[in-house]
């Protein structure tokens, strides 16, 4: 990555490769300091100078080992890595001679993280990492006698090497975002239908009234939102999840307005809406998106969204 580099797809940053240039030195699982962890040795273009390398996602410092010139960080939200996993991030990086880190520290993605350096137990100036899928922050010595994280992985399952120029990558199998897309959804080919926080969207399709709150002008759909008015009439569900009516306008079942007097019933009518709308929001577990209708932000599934240009 360059300095500065973001990249968020879905609601979520991808965790980037901290570094602009990486010549690995030494892979995961090596014979003796990485022997039984999953951690990368890192040196830039020339060998012997401390290149700054960067914050691969929003993260804070956790720990702060100067005698080695070690700092442990972790995500401040979930990430995405690029094995697919979404989840916490919590990494370690090793060897910086004029280290800045400290506890409590916050970066954003791309701001700067540190440089390679040989302070410590280093063989040449370079980073050591390695990366937890996890928010789990123990730290402590295999049976190699070699510091380690649970549910560590290989770098490569970690980090995206956009804007990384790999000079020697020891046969690692790294990817960028461009290989890994997210879900795709269907209707306009125009383009690309990933939505993303600031896509632009429009509702697909014809949707029956499933209950109407009377004096608010909200609605309700079982379609759109997931909530079905009878879990909602049993009292299964908290809340009904109101829509408001404001920019939908009545139509048949078929889609036709003509003679619809848009006086609208919970149960018999049917509704379009016509308008663009930019996500604010995603949640990947239930494949939603959040939107804003007359100043209130509702979610609706994402099937029922086509991004437009
Ligand atoms: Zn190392």
């Amino acid at each position: 990555m360059y300095k500065g580099q973001k990249s968020v797809r879905g609601g979520y940053e991808d965790f980037l490769c901290p570094f602009t240039d990486m010549y690995i030195t030494q892979g995961a699982n090596g014979t003796v300091s990485h022997r039984g962890i999953l951690a990368n040795d890192v040196r830039g273009r020339v060998s012997g100078i401390r290149y700054p390398y960067y914050a691969p996602c929003s993260s804070k410092c956790l720990k702060v080992y100067p005698e080695s010139g070690q700092s442990m960080w972790q995500s401040l939200e979930k990430v995405r890595f690029a094995n697919g996993r979404i989840d916490y991030a919590t990494y370690m990086i090793a060897h910086d001679n004029d280290m800045v880190s400290y506890v409590g520290k916050i970066v954003d993605q791309g701001d700067f993280l540190g440089s390679m350096g040989d302070k410590g137990n280093a063989t040449g100036v370079h980073c050591h990492i390695e990366i937890s899928q996890s928010n789990d922050s123990s730290w402590y010595k295999n049976q190699y006698g070699n510091y380690m994280f649970n549910n560590e992985y290989n770098p490569y399952d970690c980090y995206f090497v956009d804007y990384t120029n790999i000079i020697q990558g020891l046969g690692g199998d790294f990817i960028t975002t461009s290989e890994a897309p997210l879900i795709e959804l269907p209707g306009s080919n125009a383009v690309d239908q990933i939505i993303y926080v600031g896509s632009k969207v429009k509702f697909d399709g014809i949707f029956k009234v499933d209950i109407i709150k009377r004096g608010t002008n909200l609605f309700g759909n079982t379609l759109l939102t997931g909530v079905s008015y009878s879990n909602y009439y049993n009292e299964k569900a908290k809340d009904y999840h109101w829509i408001p009516l404001d920019d939908f306008t009545e139509v048949d079942k078929y889609g036709s307005s003509v003679s619809q007097d848009d006086i609208v019933y919970g149960g018999s009518s049917y509704v379009i809406n016509k308008n663009i709308y930019e996500v604010k929001e995603i949640d990947i577990p239930t494949n939603s998106a959040k939107l804003n209708l007359n100043g209130r932000d509702i979610w609706v599934f994402s099937t029922f969204l086509y991004e437009v240009g």
